[in-house]
């Protein structure tokens, strides 16, 4: 089953869950700001279904530097801190 995992070299090929630069793709940064983007939940909406006890359960994600491949195979989406640009 471990050869069948996808590398994180393949994600990056394919697939980035961050929101593209404005000043490169206005028409893709419009898209995916548009329906890409969580919430709004918590305080703002409490009826939303990732919310419990007043608070998001899904968001914010931890900061990871690169995509990485999760034990399970899901991969884990890079989500730069500010110092990584
Ligand atoms: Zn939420």
């Amino acid at each position: 089953m471990d050869d069948e995992k996808i590398t994180p070299n393949r994600i990056d090929e394919i697939i980035s869950a961050e929101i593209p630069d404005i000043e490169i793709d206005k028409d893709l940064h419009d898209i995916v700001s548009k329906n890409m983007i969580h919430g709004p939940c918590g305080s703002l909406n409490n009826n939303s279904l990732c919310v419990s006890d007043g608070k998001c359960t899904g968001y914010p994600r931890d900061l990871l530097a690169e995509n990485i491949t999760g034990n399970d195979g899901y991969p884990l989406y890079r989500r730069r801190s500010t110092e990584d640009g």
